[in-house]
């Protein structure tokens, strides 16, 4: 049992809470870190320790920890309404100002806005939107859809089946029939001897087609990408992939959603991820810094091609019937609204881009160390390879644990490292300064030499 002082909020913790992305049976030994305070890209424990938080939280907190400025726009949409809904007619200010925001800021010419509370109700908004399209065109066989094989796309039902990752089926008997997974376009990892990353691009395409082909085109609704995968280890496109990709799902007549949860609003070093790498979606899912993580809030956009599909169906059927209670909520909005401000007035795009530089630079220079294979990174996310042999890029044994290592001696550093197997994905909060790169990447080398030192001494 718990070696925790009775009635202390880590022992009621271990008594009371599930955590998610947690071992159940190691937490009730370790049990919790208790965050009390944030203030900018640093978080604190009960304890008083610091921490950089190299991952801003889960890739969201754009904007650092603690704000006074949203707190007041949260405070007062409270006071003054605190909560109304979307349904039946009803709106709110909020919401459409945030809507006529998103819109106005869209990296392709979008027509509606849906809002939900999460990354994961809006991917299952956007499930929910391809096959309502197709049935809407007289279709209802082309309900299939196709996301890569690695990616995160939420824990919804829809959208946890969208997601790539085999931990988050098996033990729960999913993913639903009709959700397909395509190739995971990691070059560093998943590129032939000798092929170039075009090549690779043309083979990732190829193998995409296949699948279409392999499940008939007419039964194909959807295809799902990041710009750059985040969960899936902050993996950048190969050059040339979404063109490629792009016109295998025009071939075949096939809806492509953007999931921009984690690269929208700035992350890339433009506004969406979709401008950086050129992606031309139908809709778009974005939440986190949506709102900076302050309120949970998401947004889909959909274009008109949806939105015309929609209306038809309500001529026909009468009224649109999904959404949620919190749809909307005008202090999400609100605050959602603020944070879009803020984000023009601190010119964040600009700031990324100022950062960026730094940013490459310092964490690239990591592949000198003797446990890096590789750095890739645009805007302010990268990702980083721990190997055991630079040569073969093989991984280390899994029994030796080194991102466990490498994650404790970072924290005994005070950062915060957010590990996708044996890759660290960074995505510092993007008010990050120069300064604090350097502080980041500094304590990230302390913790590499003390893990290798660890791994030579056995
Ligand atoms: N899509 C992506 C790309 C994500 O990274 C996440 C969350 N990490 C989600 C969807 C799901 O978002 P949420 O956790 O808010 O449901």
């Amino acid at each position: 049992m718990t070696h925790f002082a009775a009635n202390s909020p880590h022992a009621r913790d271990i008594a009371t809470l599930v955590h998610p992305g947690t071992n159940l049976r190691k937490h009730l030994d370790v049990g919790p870190t208790i965050m009390s305070r944030g203030d900018g890209i640093y978080v604190s424990d009960d304890s008083g320790r610091t921490f950089l938080d190299g991952g801003a939280g889960l890739w969201c907190a754009s904007l650092g920890f603690g704000n006074e400025r949203l707190a007041r726009v949260a405070y007062e949409a409270m006071k003054n309404i605190g909560y109304y809904h979307l349904y039946r007619h009803a709106s709110n200010e909020a919401s459409i100002d945030l809507a006529e925001k998103l819109l106005s800021i869209a990296p392709v010419p979008m027509s509606k806005v849906l809002l939900q509370s999460s990354g994961s109700e809006a991917n299952d908004t956007a499930v929910k939107l391809v096959w309502y399209y197709w049935n809407a065109m007289g279709k209802p066989e082309k309900r299939k859809l196709i996301a890569r094989s690695q990616a995160y796309h939420g824990s919804g039902i829809a959208s946890v089946s969208l997601t790539g990752k085999p931990e988050f089926h098996a033990a729960f008997g999913l993913p639903l029939p009709g959700f397909l997974h395509t190739e995971f376009p990691h070059y560093y990892r998943q590129g032939r001897d000798g092929e170039t990353e075009e090549e690779f691009s043309t083979r990732m395409a190829d193998a995409l087609e296949q699948l279409i082909l392999a499940e008939g085109p007419e039964t194909v609704g959807g295809f799902w990408a990041e710009p750059v995968m985040g969960a899936g280890g902050a993996v950048l496109p190969p050059a040339g992939y979404f063109e490629k990709i792009q016109a295998v799902l025009k071939k075949y007549d096939i809806l492509f959603v953007a999931d921009e949860v984690i690269c929208g609003f700035g992350r890339t070093g433009n506004m969406w991820g979709s401008q950086t790498f050129g992606l031309k979606p139908d809709m778009i899912a974005s939440a986190k810094a949506l709102s900076a993580a302050m309120q949970p809030i998401s947004a889909v956009l959909i274009n008109e091609r949806v939105y015309q599909a929609m209306l038809t169906q309500s001529d026909r059927l009468g009224a649109f019937v999904h959404g949620y209670t919190y749809a909307g909520h005008p202090v999400a909005a609100a605050v959602a609204l603020e944070t879009l401000k803020i984000y023009d007035e601190i010119g964040l795009v600009d700031h990324v881009r100022a950062i960026e530089p730094t940013f490459l630079k310092l964490l690239g220079d990591m592949v000198d160390h003797p446990l890096v294979g590789q750095f890739r990174g645009c805007g302010l996310i990268g990702g980083l390879e721990i190997v055991a042999d630079k040569e073969t890029r093989a991984i280390h044994d899994k029994a030796l644990d080194v991102p466990a290592k490498i994650d404790a001696h970072a924290r005994e550093r005070g950062l915060i490292l957010r590990f996708v197997g044996n890759r660290i994905a960074f995505s510092p909060p993007l008010i990050i300064t120069e300064e604090q790169v350097g502080e980041m990447a500094s304590r990230l080398k302390g913790a590499l030499d003390a893990t290798l030192d660890d791994l030579t001494r056995g």
